[in-house]
């Protein structure tokens, strides 16, 4: 490509960005930096009761963690700014007088009560209902009249010609401009329309390439027209497939969670997320799946993305993100657990107690291959926290109260007892539980499911091996105690021990 490419991501504020916005994101990005072209961040708040300032940050904050960054635009400034819609209202209206001096725009007075009649007068003659042109041909006089009353809205002169999209991923639409009555372009509140704005901007933006939604196509050729009108370089535009949900219909709350916020919260990865994104209408043409941004920018092209709709199935973003908490280093992946184990009153600071960062790192590696999410942390891991067992679970309480858990329990505390502190890691404590078992006579799973339960709590968990390591000795033996002395407060006959 010869010229720069210059894409822009226009989301509007209306809260955290959504996966279908991300995905529109991600592409543009991929496409920006495969090219070594430029990515712009514009804000679209002209819609100013739908606009919360809490989300103009939320955007930014969203994509930050996302890991995609953008040259130009909101919250870093550029050359083309203000990169705000409703700081520039100026512009548009420079542009608007424009295509009026041309004849190409014309005032319109025209109130809501009066269009709605002629939409309901066009749907009763079973008729797409479209502006009339009432205000198309108002004289002078007319104008200054009708000044008095009220603030005009301005309409485009749509010209009654066929516009042809080349999308560069759907090949040719024709458009009948016949079909299109004149549009408004500047609302009588001084607001500029989205169609007319988005022209206006990425004109201004020098934008080279529009890749958005497809539910933008039916805006595109209203756009087109108006670049002609304006004399301006129509850029190429490529519009992505929507994003259906698992029953086929477009990607909406009712299938779930679809906003960035919940996958944040529930301790999916940025890494995860955006690789599945990338293949939500993106292959690289071979089996390859775990690929990271870098790797897939340098292979993503327009040409292999899918023209048909795509389906995002959580089940999916749930296999890329174990595989991603799977290849994190044991310090990554207790950085970003820390914020799940601060949800057990574990300190986040922990620059000071270098002990406490291996003891956690420890835990968080234990259940590092059984995790989907990061939210399931703390609670595979709460039993770690605390001198005692708080309360064991139904299942766990069989298992120690019966007169061959009891036994366990009293070999592995004798067992355990004698073991030397240095010589408490994994693999010593794999050969003395193997010790226990010798003693008891009964198979494994009997012997070592009561001391699994006396020390979690449980009868489901990390291999136990690691939780005695970590637990320590004292604190395992204590434990045990308390099991048993549980145990023998409602056994008082076991005829076994
Ligand atoms: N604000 C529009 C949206 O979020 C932008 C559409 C466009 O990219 O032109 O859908």
């Amino acid at each position: 490509m010869e010229e720069k490419v210059r894409v822009r991501f226009a989301p509007a504020p209306t809260g955290h960005l959504h996966i279908g916005n991300i995905r529109t994101f991600l592409f543009n990005w991929l496409f920006a930096r495969h090219y070594n072209g430029e990515v712009i961040l514009r804000i679209e708040d002209t819609d100013v009761t739908r606009s919360q300032d809490e989300a103009y940050d939320a955007i930014v904050d969203d994509l930050r963690w996302l890991g995609l960054d953008w040259d130009e635009g909101y919250s870093v400034g550029g050359l083309y700014g203000p990169y705000r819609q409703s700081e520039r209202l100026d512009l548009y209206r420079k542009y608007a007088e424009d295509l009026i001096s041309k004849g190409d725009a014309y005032l319109c007075f025209c109130t809501p009560e009066e269009l709605e009649e002629e939409r309901t007068a066009y749907l009763a003659k079973g008729r797409m209902p479209r502006y009339s042109g009432k205000c198309r041909n108002l004289t002078a006089d007319d104008i200054a009249r009708l000044s008095k009353e009220r603030t005009p809205a301005i309409r485009f002169r749509v010209p009654r010609e066929t516009i042809v999209l080349n999308d560069i991923i759907r090949g040719e639409i024709p458009f009948d401009g016949s079909g299109i009555g004149d549009f408004v372009i500047m609302r009588s509140d001084g607001f500029p329309t989205y169609n007319f704005a988005v022209v206006v901007d990425d004109a201004e933006m020098k934008v080279t390439h529009i890749i958005r939604a497809d539910e933008h196509i039916s805006n595109t050729p209203r756009q087109i027209m108006l670049y002609k009108a304006l004399g301006l370089p129509v850029p190429k535009f490529g519009h992505v497939a929507m994003i259906l949900g698992t029953d086929k219909t477009k990607l909406s709350k009712r299938h779930g969670a679809t906003s960035l916020s919940y996958y944040r919260e529930a301790g999916y990865l940025p890494e995860a997320i955006v690789n599945y994104l990338a293949f939500l209408g993106w292959t690289p043409g071979d089996t390859r799946e775990i690929m990271g941004l870098q790797e897939i920018a340098a292979e993503f092209t327009l040409d292999r993305v899918s023209k048909s709709p795509s389906m995002f199935d959580p089940k999916r973003l749930d296999w890329f993100n174990s595989q991603y908490i799977r290849a994190c280093d044991p310090d990554k992946l207790l950085d970003i657990a820390l914020p799940f184990l601060s949800r057990l009153g574990v300190s986040t600071d922990l620059h000071a107690d270098i002990e406490e960062r291996e003891r956690l790192k420890k835990i968080v590696v234990l259940v590092q291959d059984s995790i989907t999410r990061l939210s399931e942390i703390p609670d595979e891991v709460s039993f770690f926290f605390g001198d005692t067992v708080k309360q064991w679970d139904g299942s766990a309480e069989k298992w120690i109260k019966n007169p061959t858990g009891e036994r366990a329990l009293g070999e592995f505390i004798d067992v355990f007892s004698g073991i030397e502190d240095a010589e408490f890691d994994a693999e010593q404590i794999q050969a003395y539980l193997k010790t226990v078992i010798d003693r008891v006579q009964v198979g494994t799973r009997k012997v070592l499911m009561p001391i699994r339960a006396a020390l979690t709590g449980r009868t489901k968990g990390p291999e136990l091996q690691g939780v005695i390591e970590i637990l320590g000795k004292e604190r395992t033996i204590k434990r045990a105690h308390d099991a048993l002395q549980e145990a023998r407060r409602d056994y008082h006959d076991a005829t076994d021990l």
